[in-house]
């Protein structure tokens, strides 16, 4: 199937009991025994299994090309579950621009419990290589990265941490496997932040880990703490996902071709400093990008002349964006990105992190040729 149709129909069925296209959401906490102990539908307890849950998983396995997948009730617990399924003295390599909880978790909750890591920059495979050990048993990528949307070549990386015995996973939260699938390119695990594309409405927090081989014993070990931690995703939640799912190839086309007109726009407006979209050709990721992804996604980020102030400044004119975190819902979302993050941010105090939406893209340039002709250009 393609991934159209896989996105339709991938963990739907019709209930025979009722005829009901759509699936009804099974809030029940437990499930009835035969009279002989068995569990004839597979389910025990909803924190084990549920199946809404179980649907969800199947659909997102399918949808990324792996063998199973564990869901949960935000993208945090599901990159925690692959870091916890570590053991202490391992060391992990992630990305210098992570997502700032990943290496938040990292930093403030996975040192004290004796997991290693390094922080290198992902876009050069020669400092990847180095920062390699021998206790190196995980290489996390995130590609297109936060905020200023660099490109990692995953499949390069995964040969390299393959080479020295390690597990690849990425987080696929802004490309999505409608534009690029990391597994199929040497990737062990993929993480989503299901909250973002996948949910796609901005009004569910979930997340997922997808693996490539079910039987893997680091796979087997976030199963165990998904179904013994709890973490899990609720009915209702995974409910949102699915139906998110079923459109995400189209609003990922609406949503790729919106973000490449604004940031073609913005590549020549003279109020403009720089423009960050791997769409582009002159994006230092562009070629990678061609390759290991279909389309460029909905996420770019602008810096303007005259630091904070003026960032905030254009931030405050914007009408039609809404001063916001967050991503991949229909509406457009304009973010001060380093104000929400920790002082110590890497992110320039000039950078506004833009989530491109459904709304008709001249619309939202006129929102923002409006916005930027406040900037005092010096
Ligand atoms: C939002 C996000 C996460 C975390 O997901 P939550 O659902 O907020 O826990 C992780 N990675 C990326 C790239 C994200 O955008």
């Amino acid at each position: 199937m393609r991934f159209e149709t896989l996105a339709v129909h991938a963990g739907h069925w019709v209930d025979d009991e009722t005829g009901a296209v759509t699936p009804s959401i099974s809030l029940s906490t437990t499930f009835r025994r035969e009279t002989d102990g068995t569990y004839p539908h597979g389910f025990i307890y909803s924190r084990t299994d549920n199946p809404n849950r179980t649907a969800l998983e199947s659909c997102l396995a399918a949808l990324d090309g792996g063998e199973a997948a564990a869901a949960f009730a935000s993208g945090q617990a599901a990159t925690m579950s692959l870091f916890q399924a570590l053991a202490p003295g391992d060391h992990v390599i992630a990305p210098n621009d992570a997502y700032y909880g990943t290496a938040k978790l990292l930093r403030d909750v996975f040192a004290a419990w004796g997991l290693e890591h390094s922080l290198v920059d992902m876009t050069d495979l020669v400092a990847v290589e180095r920062a390699l050990r021998p206790n190196t048993r995980l290489v996390w990528v995130e590609s297109p990265s936060n905020p200023l949307l660099r490109i990692t070549d995953i499949a390069a990386v995964a040969g390299l941490a393959h080479g020295a015995g390690a597990f690849v996973a990425c987080d696929n939260t802004w490309a999505t496997p409608a534009l690029s699938r990391p597994i199929e390119l040497g990737a062990d695990f993929v993480m989503h932040a299901t909250t973002k594309y996948l949910g796609g409405h901005s009004d569910v927090l979930g997340g997922a880990l997808v693996a490539r081989r079910e039987g893997d014993a680091l796979f087997e070990r976030v199963r165990l703490l998904q179904r013994t931690g709890g973490a899990v995703a609720a009915p209702f939640d995974c409910w949102l996902v699915m139906r998110g799912v079923r459109t995400l190839p189209y609003r990922m086309r609406a949503q790729s071709a919106g973000a490449m007109a604004v940031a073609t726009f913005l590549s020549t407006h003279p109020k403009v400093e720089a423009v960050h979209y791997p769409g582009l050709p002159t994006h230092a990721g562009h070629e990678i990008a061609v390759r290991q992804m279909s389309r460029f996604g909905g996420m770019l980020s602008l810096q303007v002349p005259g630091g904070r102030e003026a960032a905030m400044g254009v931030a405050a004119r914007c009408t039609l964006f809404t001063r916001a975190t967050s991503l991949g819902g229909p509406e457009s979302l304009i973010e001060h990105r380093a104000s929400n993050e920790p002082p110590d941010t890497r992110t320039p105090q000039n950078l506004l992190r833009v989530s491109v939406g459904l709304e008709h893209p001249d619309d939202l340039i006129e929102d923002l040729d409006r916005a930027l002709s406040g900037v005092a250009v010096a």
